[in-house]
C-alpha cells in the first residue's frame, strides 16, 4: 500500500502542482487548502505524511503543525518563504520534522518526503541509547547500567524525547508542547517535578546525571 501524504497549501497552483507531481509518483494524495479542513481530513484519517505550507489563510501553518503534532507522530515536512528564518524555527518548535524553502525542485521535495517516510517506518520496538542508559520503546522500561526501571506514562514520554535529541537543549515551551499538549500552563512546575523523577530512576548509586537543568531555557540530556 503506498503512503497517504496530506498536502496543505492555498495557493491552488502549487497545490495543484504537488498534488499531480506525488500522485504520478505512486502516492496517494489528498488536499486541503486551509488549516481547518486539514485538521479535518487528518483527523478522519490520519496521513502518514503531511506536506504543510506555513502561509496560510485563517490558521497558519505553524498553529496547524502544532495541532497535528499534539494528536499523533505524523511526519510534517513545512514549506517555507525564502529568508523566513524565524518560521522556519517556529516550525520546528511546533514540530515539524524538516522543513523546505520556497521555490525548491521537485525531486528535492521527494527525497525529503522519502527520508522522511522512511524514518517514520519502524513501528517496531526499538532500543535508544544514550551513554549507559536505555529506553525500549517495546517494554517502555528505561535502564542504566545493569539497573532495570520502570517508568510511568508521563515519564516514559518525557524521557522519550530526551533520548530522540540528545545533547539538543529542549526549551520548556517544547517540552510542554509534546508531552503535555498544553494541559498545563507555562507557570506550572511540572517539568521540573517529572524531571526530578526521571533524576530518581537514572542516577540510583550516585550515577552521574544525564539530564541537566539549562538555567532560564530548560533541560539537555548530556554527558558532563
Ligand atoms: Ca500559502
Amino acid at each position: 500500500m503506498s503512503a497517504r501524504i496530506l498536502v496543505v497549501e492555498d495557493e491552488d497552483r502549487i497545490r495543484q502542482f504537488l498534488q499531480r507531481g506525488l500522485t504520478f509518483e505512486g502516492y496517494r494524495v489528498e488536499s486541503a487548502a486551509d488549516g481547518q479542513e486539514a485538521l479535518e481530513l487528518a483527523r478522519d484519517e490520519p496521513p502518514d505524511l503531511v506536506l504543510l505550507d506555513i502561509m496560510l489563510p485563517g490558521m497558519d501553518g505553524v498553529e496547524v503543525c502544532r495541532r497535528l503534532r499534539s494528536a499523533g507522530e505524523v511526519p510534517i515536512l513545512m514549506l517555507t518563504a525564502k529568508e523566513a528564518i524565524e518560521d522556519r524555527v517556529a516550525g520546528l518548535d511546533a514540530g515539524a520534522d524538516d522543513y523546505l524553502v520556497k521555490p525548491f525542485a521537485f525531486d528535492e521535495l521527494l527525497a525529503r518526503v522519502r527520508a522522511l517516510l522512511r524514518r517514520a517506518q519502524p513501528t517496531q520496538p526499538q532500543v535508544y541509547r544514550f551513554a549507559d542508559l536505555e529506553l525500549d520503546t517495546g517494554t517502555r522500561r528505561g535502564r542504566r547500567g545493569d539497573e532495570i526501571f520502570d517508568l510511568t506514562a508521563k515519564e516514559y514520554e518525557l524521557l522519550e524525547l530526551f533520548m530522540r535529541h540528545p545533547r539538543q537543549v529542549l526549551t520548556r515551551d517544547v517540552i510542554f508542547d509534546r508531552v503535555w499538549n498544553y494541559d498545563f500552563g507555562g507557570e506550572s512546575n511540572i517539568i521540573e517535578v517529572y524531571v526530578r523523577y526521571l533524576r530518581q530512576k537514572t542516577e540510583v548509586d550516585e550515577k552521574s546525571r544525564l539530564i541537566h537543568t539549562v538555567r532560564g531555557v530548560g533541560y539537555v540530556l548530556r554527558e558532563e
